[in-house]
């Protein structure tokens, strides 16, 4: 199946191939390493750290498109 990075987010949850439905997204990026991650919500939960460096969201930047 696709993997997708908003999947990823969710911990692996199924969400189907394309958000296209979905409610608006919002993408992070680490302000450390550069990785992004999309996610529903307008912040990252407290407990959130990045799958490459393991810092928290507090080092997470909104990207604006
Ligand atoms: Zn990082």
């Amino acid at each position: 199946m696709v993997s997708c990075n908003k999947c990823a987010a969710r911990g692996g949850v199924a969400y189907g191939e394309e958000p296209s439905m979905a409610e608006e997204t919002y993408t992070f990026r680490c302000t450390v390493c550069g990785w992004e991650v999309t996610v529903d919500t307008p912040e990252l939960p407290d407990d959130f750290v990045c799958e490459v460096c393991g810092v928290g969201p507090e080092d997470f930047e909104l990207v604006d498109e």
